[in-house]
């Protein structure tokens, strides 16, 4: 979806009751939420007024708390390529010879998590073999951390863009 001015500023997050973000509606749903008293508004745009009194909300929180299931991103092959723009994290080669290399080798207790597992072409997983990147004198180019969700990048990309700077209080440190 492109980002232009009119469809980023007429955008809502919406929060749990808990505060936490649930994701980014449109302000005509916003509003039917809180016209049947399912939410309140939080943050409204100053410079937008739906009637003669009331602003047009920006961020709503829910005011009932809803239970939403943890939709966590498995660690695998193809998210993690996809992490690293299919770039090896030690040399920077892009092209069809990529693996996974455990950064602390399975074999030695290594586990599969975001923070463990990296891109690597096979000719640097090969040369790195069984030992830790230290041990083989091979630098990463970025230390790998778990991606981001698709909420947290939307609203992210919004902020960063100069949209809804009132976002950023409530999407910080969260992911
Ligand atoms: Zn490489």
């Amino acid at each position: 979806m492109p980002l232009n001015r009119r469809a980023g500023m007429s955008q809502v997050l919406v929060l749990n009751a808990s505060y936490e973000p649930l994701n980014i509606t449109t302000w005509r749903r916003a509003l039917v939420m809180m016209m049947k008293g399912k939410a309140e508004s939080l943050e409204q745009d100053s410079s937008r007024k739906i009637r003669h009194d009331t602003l047009l909300p920006t961020v709503i929180r829910l005011n009932h708390f809803v239970r939403v299931p943890l939709r966590e991103l498995p660690v695998n092959r193809k998210n993690v390529l996809h992490r690293d723009s299919n770039c090896c994290q030690y040399c920077g080669y892009s092209g069809e010879k990529l693996s996974i290399d455990h950064i602390i080798p399975k074999s030695r207790g290594g586990k599969d998590t975001w923070e463990n597992v990296t891109t690597a072409c096979l000719n640097c997983n090969l040369k790195k073999g069984n030992r830790t990147p230290k041990e083989a004198d091979m630098a990463l180019t970025q230390t790998p951390h778990k991606p981001m969700s698709s909420l947290r990048f939307e609203a992210t990309k919004q902020i960063n863009a100069g949209f809804h700077k009132e976002w950023k209080k409530y999407v910080i440190g969260w992911n």
